[in-house]
């Protein structure tokens, strides 16, 4: 009886891990679902965005939401906040004009690059919940909260990581920002499904095959001029020359991991209430 009773507050606690470990149906199969990717900065889909083209491929809506316009990303001394900002604007939508996501799809909060952490949390997270309740997005993408955060996550992602969390969470609450479904017509909303990108190796549960998108992805990436070219510390605009554009790719073709020799991004991947996100 002892044992018995043990055994079954053991599956009580393992079965929930068990459930959120893989999506009941593979992402690689997903249709007709609602997706909403929250990041820090203007590039910050980089660890999803063959699994993204390929969803928006599939039949799914895919939105973009990143906090901060990127506006300090540069070690080019000529290169204002301004000039930044704007630079990365344009290369963001050139790169999911490229994976072929609507412009349109992308919304940027404004906040200044690197300093997310300062910013007034009820105010973002207050942001964040009316664009989780106006798109009702079935799935949220979002860097993964417990990425080695307490050795060394950079401030912006940590911050956007909890941010996103924190959002998701409140967005199903009614009486929580309850002035915007008062005012503004909006309802509560709740995530079901998160894919959390950035995870410490051990923590990815689930693996995309992104073979049919991987050219697609190095062509995305290649339009971030300012991040990943020459231009990084003097940016001449935002066409490179073929043989540099070239170099450019092969050198973000080895930041991709691959399982076996098929090129592959990895997420955590839970289903639940996202009162119990990361259990
Ligand atoms: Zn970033």
């Amino acid at each position: 009886m002892m044992m018995n009773r043990r055994l079954l507050s053991l599956m009580l606690m393992v079965l929930p891990l068990v459930a959120a470990a893989q999506p009941e149906q593979p992402i690689e199969q997903w249709k007709g679902k609602t997706i909403l990717l929250i990041g820090a900065h203007p590039d910050d889909d980089s660890y999803s965005m063959g699994t993204l083209a390929m969803l928006n491929d599939n039949g799914n809506e895919v939105y973009i939401a990143m906090l901060t316009t990127g506006n300090v990303g540069t070690q080019d001394p000529d290169l204002g906040m301004m000039d930044l900002a704007l630079i990365r604007k344009q290369e963001e939508q050139s790169a999911l004009a490229t994976m072929g996501i609507p412009t349109d799809h992308y919304i940027n909060f404004g906040y200044d690059d690197g300093m997310l952490e300062y910013e007034n949390k009820k105010e973002v997270v207050s942001r964040l919940v009316r664009l989780i309740r106006q798109i009702r997005p079935d799935v949220l993408f979002a860097f993964d909260p417990g990425k080695g955060s307490q050795r060394w996550h950079k401030a912006d992602h940590r911050t956007a990581s909890y941010l996103a969390a924190d959002a998701a969470r409140a967005a199903m609450w009614p009486l929580l920002f309850q002035g915007q479904i008062a005012l503004e017509g909006l309802k509560a909303h709740e995530v079901r499904e998160y894919v959390l990108y950035d995870s410490a190796e051990e923590d990815i549960n689930t693996w995309v095959d992104i073979s049919d998108y991987k050219e697609k992805k190095l062509e995305a990436l290649s339009k971030y001029v300012s991040q990943f070219s020459s231009g990084w510390n003097d940016y001449k605009g935002p066409d490179l020359s073929p043989e540099e554009k070239a170099k450019v790719k092969e050198m973000l073709e080895q930041w991709f991991p691959d399982r076996n020799g098929v090129p592959v991004e990895g997420f955590r991947y839970y289903t639940g209430s996202p009162d119990d996100i990361g259990r």
